[in-house]
């Protein structure tokens, strides 16, 4: 028997096909009436993240189609769900009505029974490119990033989609890693044939064709976007950041099918301007996010009191991009002075904060083409308040520079606040389909239709009481559904009298208790709804399209606005904070100090107030005399903490806020390091004590003199010889060659001898007590080394059965003694003399025929030369090579 003949694909197949595989990666969701439905593995995929049920649907080479879908009136909470776990999804809508699609097929003279609704892909939802409230975080920036490579710089380019605010920078390659740490990006895109390995570029990044990645096809989208002839207004950028630019612009462009979303001016930003901190530092200081994932155990989490998602993404960036220019952090600080010396008015205007819309993300959704009628009452509220605030707050007295720079930039929209004021009602819908969002009074001809079908809706009510009195049934009423439209609904007992033929009514449907009926009359009225209703949409759409056009038009002001907010937001969230605990304004110096008198770790002092316990506030003392702090002391003594909490308060200080600390006067850090030993991290499964020296190693090739390094037990993930010789290195390193503050934690006593040969290194320790027999921890520092480690009163806190560590003490005594005979496993190493120039020396020029040639080489003038003459140049260098 012959094979089955493949069988032709239906028309909607062969659609759906084509639609699929437009799509690429990206899940195809395919818009059939009021689902959008999914086949084949996408239907697989979406089932099991989604939790929805897998059916089927026709069959397909032979085999059922599996099938799923959702409704398109909650698509957003799936799409969330979607985004989340990882996918992409490709929305295909209906680009045509059916009576259009008929229309066509009669042009092209297909039987229009056969008419299939045009589709097409009009948008790809992905993680770096949502702009819906529903899928974003409202505390949180959404980062898009895109990179591009040019001669050994790499360009950067980012984008928050849901704001548009826009920052291009470059770094070295060693740095890129450190860049994405800070920006955290949900979705990085690069040139598709550059897929560099080590260079912390994340494996999902999504690859692009290399041309949308040119610095001049960057530049020529830039102005396109911006309607300018050149970039030089909005600052410098270089070829690399252009390149990115391009292909982020690119990449918009393609996943929003030629309509891009809000794109303010780009910012240059120099890497220069903020502090440097790498994945590691950023991981370990648990900065925006606890090394259990999440806000809660965070720095911001501890630290953040705004009351508005874009004062909390402000925070974000503030604390995530310390600055280094001590007149923009005396700025800050100085905004947040003056609402911590005003606690009535602060309180005033976080209410006033409180109540204001999201206005960049409201701005963001309208100009991406997004946004609802609900979007456009936000930008009215939003702004009006701004407006208020600034009435109430321009010309405070002792304002602060950066306070009036910011309520500068409160005001300016009154002609479209006016306007969208009286075009809007109150709480205009998140609907813009089905109308009601114009304001009565705003327009005549509108207010004429509505009242044109609110006469009609009257006339048909009374039409039920006249049809009730008429045919003597007083259960007849008159309904409405999407199917029949109006109808005169019967009970099933009734029906007959009005069935007769002369009765004015014609039947429509039987119901299984109920009959339903039209009239002439029904009909007109009807009619009449209808088209007035249909005219009052197509009147509120084009409402609704001029108030888009001015909102589009006044989107930098707007932007300017929100950010301003977002900054007064920030201020007063600090200054708030700050009162809560008795923080203090840091002093930003510029010289290599760090003078902190009773500093405390946010977090920790938070959730040990939560079980009633108290913080114990110590100082630190860092001076270029006396630099490298080297602090020993029992398990659980507070060392790791203490570390913390002074990079910590260093972060928080550059960033402009207040610290937790008494006084604190910091020299500026330049880059901050925090490296914890491998053992800490073992939890997580990933360091081990090769990334431990590979990070280590960074601090080393990277710090400065301005840098402030933790170093916390770094050599622990190994045997305590090798171990103990890497500490000795780091912080001989540290000291001697780098010459950096630096707070070293360690449990190695042998490296107390350290302090013999570093004049600048001195020794701490946490305290502790036996008392009773039992260990008590003072989390209290204390100068001078740690004189034991009760490693075995730990031990027995710890539940250690009292026999093993009656055992142990005695084993301990032993090797005391042995140590006390040798010297121990440090003995000589004062003598060794100080670790040989870490850094790589000057590498010594080549002697010899290579070398002569290179420089032959490097002079000869090869435009210069004719052809004949390069040749004789080939021969008589290859002579002169040994053979
Ligand atoms: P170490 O690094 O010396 O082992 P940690 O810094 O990890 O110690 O501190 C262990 C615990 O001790 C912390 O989780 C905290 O509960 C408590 N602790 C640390 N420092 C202090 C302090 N200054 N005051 C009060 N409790 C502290
Ligand atoms: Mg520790």
């Amino acid at each position: 028997m012959a094979a089955l003949p493949e069988s032709k694909p239906t028309p909607m197949m062969a659609q759906y096909l084509a639609l699929r595989e437009e799509a690429g990666d990206a899940l195809l969701f395919y818009r059939m009436g009021d689902f959008f439905e999914l086949f084949f593995e996408d239907a697989r995929t979406a089932a099991a993240v989604l939790d929805i049920a897998l059916t089927t649907r026709g069959e397909h080479g032979g085999a059922p189609i599996p099938m799923c879908g959702v409704p398109v009136h909650s698509a957003e909470g799936y799409l969330a769900r979607l985004i989340k776990a990882g996918c992409r999804v490709a929305i295909a809508e209906q680009v045509e009505t059916p009576g259009e699609a008929k229309e066509r097929a009669k042009r092209e003279g297909t039987p229009s029974s056969k008419a299939l609704v045009g589709r097409a892909i009009v948008r790809l939802v992905t993680a770096g490119t949502l702009t819906e409230e529903a899928l974003l975080e409202p505390r949180r920036a959404n980062m898009l990033a895109a990179l591009a490579e040019l001669r050994g710089a790499i360009g950067v380019a980012a984008v928050d989609v849901s704001t548009g605010a826009m920052v291009l920078e470059e770094c070295t390659p060693e740095n890129l890693g450190a860049v994405l740490a800070r920006l955290a990006p949900s979705e990085v895109v690069v040139p598709e044939d550059w897929a560099p390995k080590d260079l912390g570029v994340p494996e999902d990044a999504i690859l692009r064709p290399r041309t949308g990645f040119a610095s001049d096809a960057g530049v020529a989208r830039l102005c396109a976007v911006h309607g300018v002839a050149t970039l030089d207004a909005f600052g410098t950028f270089t070829r690399a950041m252009l390149g990115a630019a391009g292909g982020l612009i690119a990449y918009l462009d393609h996943v929003g099918r030629g309509s891009l979303p809000l794109l303010l001016p780009p910012v240059a930003r120099s890497s220069a301007g903020t502090m440097a901190m790498d994945a590691a530092t950023r991981g370990s200081l648990e900065i925006l996010e606890s090394a259990q994932g999440g806000r809660a155990g965070s720095l911001i989490g501890a630290v953040d009191r705004c009351v508005t998602g874009a004062g909390s993404r402000l925070l974000a960036e503030d604390l995530s991009a310390p600055l280094l220019d001590t007149a923009m952090i005396e700025a800050r600080l100085a905004l947040v002075q003056f609402w911590r010396d005003r606690p009535i008015e602060r309180a005033s205007l976080r209410d006033a904060l409180r109540s204001i819309p999201d206005l960049g993300r409201a701005l963001g959704r309208v100009v991406a083409g997004r946004g609802s009628p609900r979007d456009l009452g936000q930008l009215r509220d939003g702004l009006t308040e701004a407006a208020r605030l600034h009435h109430w707050l321009a010309g405070a007295p002792d304002a602060p520079a950066l306070l009036v720079d910011v309520v500068g930039k409160l005001t300016g929209h009154g002609a479209l606040t006016d306007g969208l004021a009286r075009a809007l009602v109150p709480s205009p819908p998140t609907e813009r389909g089905s109308g009601g969002f114009i304001a009565d009074g705003y327009d005549a001809s509108l207010d004429e239709l509505r009242g044109a079908s609110g006469d009609a809706r009257r006339a048909i009510a009374a039409m039920e009481a006249r049809y009730r009195e008429e045919t003597g049934i007083n259960s007849l009423k008159i309904r409405h559904n999407g199917v029949l439209g109006y109808f005169i609904e019967v009970s099933a007992r009734h029906a007959d009298r009005l069935m007769a033929a002369d009765s004015g009514f014609t039947h429509r449907q039987t119901m299984k208790d109920a009959v339903r009926f039209n009239s002439l009359t029904l009909h007109a009225e009807a009619t009449r709804i209808a088209e007035a209703g249909g005219h009052a949409l197509a009147c509120e759409e084009a409402h609704f399209e001029t108030l888009v056009a001015a909102v589009v038009d006044a989107r930098e002001i707007i932007a300017q606005t929100a950010a301003a907010l977002a900054r007064l937001d920030v201020g007063a969230g600090n200054a708030e904070r700050a009162g809560e605990a008795d923080w203090c304004r840091p002093q930003v110096l510029d010289e290599a100090c760090l003078e902190i008198t009773a500093g405390r770790h946010p977090v920790v002092e938070a959730a040990l107030a939560r079980t009633g316990e108290r913080f114990v506030a110590n100082d630190c003392a860092l001076a270029p005399d006396n630099r490298l702090w080297l602090i020993g002391g029992p398990n659980m003594g507070g060392k790791s903490t203490f570390l913390r909490q002074n990079a910590l308060i260093v972060l928080l200080a550059q960033a402009g806020c207040f610290v937790p600390a008494s006084t604190a006067r910091i020299g500026l850090v330049d880059r901050l390091f925090s490296r914890v030993g491998a053992a800490d991290n073992l939890a997580r499964g990933r360091s081990t004590f090769m990334v431990e020296m590979v990070e280590t190693a960074a601090i080393l090739a990277q710090a400065t003199p301005r840098s402030f390094v933790i170093l916390d037990e770094v050599g622990r993930g190994t045997s305590t010889y090798d171990g103990l010789a890497l500490a000795w290195a780091v912080a001989e390193a540290v000291h001697s060659q780098i010459a950096c503050r630096c707070l070293f934690a360690t449990h190695y006593h042998e490296l107390a001898r350290l302090a013999e040969t570093c004049e600048a290194l001195s020794l701490h320790h946490v305290r502790a007590r036996e008392w009773q027999g039992d260990l008590v921890l003072l989390h209290e520092l204390a100068k001078g080394p740690a004189d034991r480690s009760y490693g075995l009163a730990v031990a027995r806190l710890a539940g250690v059965p009292a026999n093993v560590v009656a055992r142990a003490k005695a084993v301990l005594t032993k090797l005391e003694a042995t140590r006390e005979a040798t010297g121990g496993i440090a003995a000589g190493l004062g003598d060794l003399p100080l670790f040989a120039n870490l850094r790589d020396p000057e590498p010594t020029p080549p002697a010899g025929p290579e070398h002569q040639l290179a420089e032959a080489l490097k002079a000869a003038d090869l435009d210069a030369l004719t052809p004949r003459e390069a040749l004789d140049l080939l021969y008589e260098w290859k002579r002169a090579l040994p053979r």
